[in-house]
C-alpha cells in the first residue's frame, strides 16, 4: 500500500524520481511566475538532502521530523538568499543564483557532515509513496490557492510590470522575500524525500546538469502555470522511455528546448492552449465597450477642502539635467491643479517624484498629513499613504480582464473585493466589458480602465499624466467626467494634458512649468492670459 508506485512495474523508480523533480519544478515556477529570473533551487534542493541526512543519520531525529526540518531550513536560507540579492535583478540575479547553488555544490564537497566526495549513505528509507505522492498534492494545492487569491494577482502585476505593481501598494521586496522562502521551502522538501528514497546522496546529482533539465520542465509545460510543473516532467522524463536511444543526448535536447521554447513559444505548452481556449471563448463574447464614465450617485459639488497633498523645493536631476528644480505644489480635497508646460518641462517627472517612481534630491511636505521625507522613492508607501496614479504610456497587465486589473488596486484589507470591484465598474460604464483582456481593448477604454485601478485603493491625491492624449474627442470627454468624478468625491487631483482650452475650463487652479520650475501659477483664466506666460509659449505656438 505504502508503495503503491510499484504498479509502475520497472518504472517505479523513475516515477519517484519524476514527481520528486516536479516539487523542484514547482519551485522553479513560484520564482519565475512573479518574473523574478532566480533559480537557486537546485543548491536549496541540496540543502534539504544535506538537511534532512544529517538531522536523521548523525543527529538521530526521526525521519518523520527531520524532513520537514530539513524543509524548513531550506527555505529559510531562499529567505537569505533573498536578503542577500535583494537589490539585483535580470542577468546578475539568474548568474548570482546559479552561483549560490554552486558555492551549496563546492560546500557540501568539503564540509565533513557530508560525507564530501563519497556522499552520503546509510540513509533511512522510510519515506513512502504516500509521502511523495502527498507533498506534491498539498504543494499544487496551496500553489493553485495562491494563485487564485488577490496574492495570484499581485504576482501576475510583478511578472508584467514590477513598477506597476509599486504603484498599486505593492511591497515587490517583502512579496519577492516571501517566495524565495517558499521555492527554498519546495526544493528542501523535495530533496529530503529524495534522500530517504534512494538511502544515500551522490553529491555529483545538484549539477548544472539538473538545472537545465528543471528549466526545460517548466519552460516547456509553461513557466506561469502550476500545471506547467506536470505537462513539463511528462515530455521530459516521458521522453526517454518512449524514444530509444535518447537518454544520451538527454542535456544536448534539454537545452535545444529551452532555447526553441523561450524563441517561439514563450508561455510553453499550457500557455499556447490557454490562449487558443481564450481565442475560442472570445469568439462568442460581446466585445463593445461601454458608455462612457457618470458620475456616482450622491456626488455633490464639494468645494475645495483641506489640502490633500503639499510639497516644497522638489528637485530631480538625471546627470546634468535640472528636471525639476525647486517645484513648490499645494492641493486641496476636491481641487484639480493643471500642469501644463513644454514638452521636456518636467511635468512627468513631477508625477513620477510625487509617485515615489524616482527618489528627489531634495524636497519637503506631506500627503494628507505624512511625511514626504518618509516616502520618497518608495512607490508602494506613497499609494498606501494616498497617492494614485495613471502612466503617460498606459501600465496594465494585456492578458488580464479589465476585472483583474481594477480589482489589483484594490487594497489587500478591502472585504468583499469582486463586488468593490464590480460596483466601481458600474461607476465607471465599465462594467460591460469588465471579462475582456485589457490588451484587447481600444486606447481610450484603457484609459478609463486605469483610472479604475487608481480610484480603487479610494486614494486622497490622484495624478494624472497627459491621460486624454491620443485619444478621440468623445473618449477625452469620458476622462473629463471621470475626473470631475473624482473631484466631486473630494479627491485632489494633479492633471497634466496639453488641450489648453479644456484645462481652462475644467481645472480649479494651473500651473505651468518650464524647465522645471513654476513659471506661473493662480486661477486658469490668470495664468492663460498672463502677458509672461503669452510670451513664453504662445509665440511659440505651445499653447495655441
Ligand atoms: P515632460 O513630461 O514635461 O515632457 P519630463 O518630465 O519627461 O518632461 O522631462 C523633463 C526633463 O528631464 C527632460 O529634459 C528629460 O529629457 C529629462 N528626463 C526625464 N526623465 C529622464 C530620465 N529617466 N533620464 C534622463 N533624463 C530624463
Ligand atoms: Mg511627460
Amino acid at each position: 500500500m505504502d508503495d503503491f508506485l510499484s504498479l509502475f512495474g520497472v518504472y517505479d523508480f523513475a516515477v519517484r524520481d519524476a514527481l520528486v523533480l516536479v516539487l523542484v519544478s514547482l519551485a522553479l515556477y513560484v520564482l519565475l511566475s512573479a518574473g523574478i529570473f532566480a533559480v537557486p533551487q537546485v543548491g536549496l534542493m541540496a540543502i534539504g538532502s544535506y538537511g534532512s541526512a544529517i538531522l536523521s543519520v548523525d543527529m538521530g531525529v526521526p525521519v518523520a521530523l527531520a524532513v520537514p526540518a530539513a524543509a524548513v531550513i531550506a527555505g529559510a536560507v531562499g529567505v537569505l538568499l533573498a536578503a542577500l540579492v535583494a537589490r539585483l535583478n535580470g542577468i546578475y540575479l539568474a548568474i548570482a543564483s546559479i552561483a549560490f547553488s554552486e558555492v551549496v555544490r563546492v560546500a557540501v564537497l568539503n564540509v565533513p557532515l557530508t560525507g564530501g566526495s563519497q556522499g552520503k549513505v546509510g540513509i533511512s528509507r522510510e519515506v513512502t509513496d504516500l509521502w511523495i505522492c502527498g507533498a506534491v498534492l498539498l504543494a499544487t494545492v496551496a500553489l493553485v490557492w495562491l494563485r487564485r487569491s488577490r496574492h495570484g494577482l499581485v504576482i501576475s502585476a510583478m511578472r508584467v510590470d514590477t513598477l506597476m505593481a509599486q504603484h498599486q501598494g505593492i511591497n515587490v521586496v517583502r512579496v519577492r522575500t516571501l517566495l524565495f522562502g517558499l521555492s527554498g521551502l519546495l526544493s528542501g522538501t523535495a530533496g529530503a524525500l529524495q534522500a530517504h528514497t534512494a538511502g544515500f546522496i551522490d553529491p555529483g546529482q545538484f549539477n548544472f546538469d539538473l538545472l537545465t533539465k528543471l528549466l526545460a520542465v517548466v519552460v516547456i509545460g509553461g513557466m506561469t502555470f502550476v500545471g506547467g510543473s506536470f505537462v513539463g516532467a511528462l515530455v521530459i522524463f516521458g521522453l526517454p522511455f518512449t524514444l530509444e536511444g535518447f537518454a544520451e543526448y538527454q542535456v544536448l535536447v534539454n537545452g535545444l528546448i529551452i532555447v526553441l521554447v523561450v524563441a517561439f513559444a514563450p508561455g510553453g505548452i499550457l500557455g499556447v492552449l490557454s490562449r487558443l481556449l481564450a481565442r475560442l471563448r472570445r469568439s462568442d463574447a460581446p466585445g463593445e465597450a461601454g458608455s462612457p464614465v457618470v458620475p456616482g450617485p450622491g456626488d455633490a459639488p464639494a468645494g475645495i477642502g483641506p489640502v490633500a497633498l503639499d510639497a516644497d523645493d522638489v528637485r530631480v536631476t538625471f546627470g546634468g539635467v535640472h528636471a525639476l528644480d525647486g517645484v513648490r505644489l499645494t492641493v486641496g480635497q476636491g481641487e484639480v491643479l493643471g500642469v501644463i508646460g513644454p514638452n521636456g518641462s518636467g511635468k512627468t517627472t513631477l508625477i513620477n517624484a510625487l509617485s515615489g517612481a524616482y527618489t528627489p534630491s531634495s524636497g519637503t511636505g506631506a500627503v494628507d498629513g505624512v511625511p514626504l521625507a518618509l516616502l520618497w522613492g518608495r512607490p508602494h508607501l506613497l499609494a498606501r499613504a494616498g497617492i494614485a496614479r495613471t502612466f503617460q504610456t498606459i501600465r496594465l497587465m494585456d492578458d488580464k480582464s479589465v476585472a483583474a486589473n481594477v480589482a489589483l488596486g484594490f487594497p489587500p484589507q478591502v472585504p468583499r473585493r469582486s463586488e468593490a470591484t464590480r460596483e466601481l465598474l458600474v461607476r465607471m460604464g465599465l462594467d460591460q466589458i469588465s471579462g475582456v483582456p485589457a490588451g484587447e481593448l481600444p486606447y481610450g477604454v484603457r484609459r478609463q480602465v486605469e483610472i479604475a485601478r487608481a480610484l480603487a485603493r479610494n486614494p486622497r491625491v490622484l495624478l494624472l499624466d497627459e491621460p486624454t492624449a491620443g485619444m478621440s474627442p468623445t473618449e477625452r470627454e469620458g476622462v473629463f467626467t471621470a475626473v470631475d468624478a473624482a473631484r466631486r468625491h473630494g479627491l485632489a487631483v494633479v492633471l497634466v494634458e496639453h488641450d489648453v482650452a479644456m484645462m481652462r475650463r475644467f481645472c480649479d487652479r494651473l500651473m505651468v512649468l518650464d524647465f522645471g520650475r513654476v513659471l506661473a501659477e493662480g486661477s486658469p483664466d490668470d495664468v492663460l492670459d498672463s502677458k509672461e506666460v503669452i510670451d513664453a509659449y504662445i509665440g511659440s505656438g505651445a499653447l495655441a
